[in-house]
């Protein structure tokens, strides 16, 4: 064993948290915790973990269950396509979970990351897993300047990562520099001062440690401007499922009319002039900042009272809103709802 693993290994065994999925061998709880955690806290994660592996504990069980129940589940999580591909994935397995590398890897929103983590773990198969914690780390400790998002880079640091992955005890090696990651040598502010990989990195020697990893591409950030309009017709409200190719595809949501800038007039556009004719909105909830990893949606909703025997629009439902909680929602719609007080 390399002394680099030597240190992270010895680190982990000191001061592993006691987490359900470190307690299972279990191939697919451990795929499920993984995808879980994909850009998502251990904190938050823990709890969805708990109730998505309670209530479907086996390949079978989440196959069987309708996707409308699976993204419930996963409300309030983000990125929701990670849930309509676990869902995927598992009406492929056809009941057992995959035991090759192979198999793994073809498994729907399955990645060389997540498929190296499930097979290490699960399987103690050597297989480096190289996340963002990994780059991190092995760029300061070996004071590596090839960027990060380049093809140059990835191969450089994956073999790197092969090599130093400690082939006796895979899945803890890679669970082992991920946490160290996370919590020791962090993007920002890391501890170098307690760091047990001071004496040897080069980073802190050389003064760099600000400066790497290096990325070439910064990624580009865009602004949205979502107007949400609450419908009230009777008891019913109106809900639509939002389709594929864009974000929180499957999910509902109200009426939405977007603007390409943020003072853009939504009750002139064609969508609110068909749903509503020239009857406007009341303003409800100001506008809100919502951050998602490459765009920042500016979002507010209004209300729109409507007779009973208005049509309901042919891509909406009219749903009761005293059963609007059943639905899956973005996290954002839940907010606006939220504040708008009918949720
Ligand atoms: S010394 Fe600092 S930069 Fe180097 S590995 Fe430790 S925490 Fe990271």
């Amino acid at each position: 064993m390399n002394s680099f693993s030597s240190v992270l290994l010895a680190r982990y065994d000191q001061n592993k948290r006691d987490l359900p999925w470190r307690r299972t061998k279990d191939p697919y709880l451990i795929w499920l915790s993984e995808i879980i955690l994909q850009q998502t806290r251990v904190v938050q994660g823990l709890a969805y973990y708990n109730c998505f592996s309670e209530r479907f504990p086996t390949p079978r069980a989440l196959a069987e269950a309708p996707e409308d129940e699976v993204l419930k589940y996963w409300q309030g999580l983000g990125y929701y396509s990670r849930a309509r591909n676990l869902h995927a994935a598992a009406k492929s397995m056809q009941g057992e979970f995959p035991r090759t590398y192979e198999g793994v890897r073809a498994l729907k929103g399955v990645g060389d990351y997540t498929a190296a983590a499930v097979c290490s773990i699960a399987y103690d198969m050597p297989y480096a897993v190289v996340d963002g914690n990994v780059y991190r780390v092995l760029a300061r400790v070996f004071g590596i300047d090839t960027p990060i998002d380049s093809p140059a880079g990835k191969k450089q640091f994956t073999e790197l990562a092969q090599k130093l992955l400690d082939k006796k005890r895979p899945g803890d090696y890679n669970q082992a520099i991920m946490d160290f990651g996370a919590t020791v040598c962090t993007p920002a502010a890391p501890q170098c001062l307690v760091c047990p990989l001071a004496a040897v990195c080069r980073a802190l020697a050389d003064g760099r440690v600000e400066q790497l990893p290096v990325k070439a591409q910064k990624t580009k950030i865009s602004n949205r401007y979502f107007h949400y309009i609450y419908v009230k017709q009777g008891e019913n409200t109106w809900l639509h499922k939002r389709g594929a190719g864009d974000v929180w595809q499957n999910l509902y949501e109200p009426p939405l009319v977007e603007t390409k800038t943020a003072d853009g007039d939504y009750g002139t556009a064609p969508a609110h002039r068909r749903w509503f004719g020239r009857k406007r909105a009341l303003l409800r909830v100001a506008p809100v900042k919502h951050v998602l990893s490459h765009r920042v949606i500016y979002a507010d909703l209004s209300e729109i009272t409507l007779p009973p025997s208005a049509p309901v629009p042919e891509d909406f439902m009219a749903i009761p809103v005293r059963e609007l909680k059943k639905y899956a929602v973005s996290r954002l719609v839940q907010k606006l709802l939220e504040k708008a007080g009918v949720l």
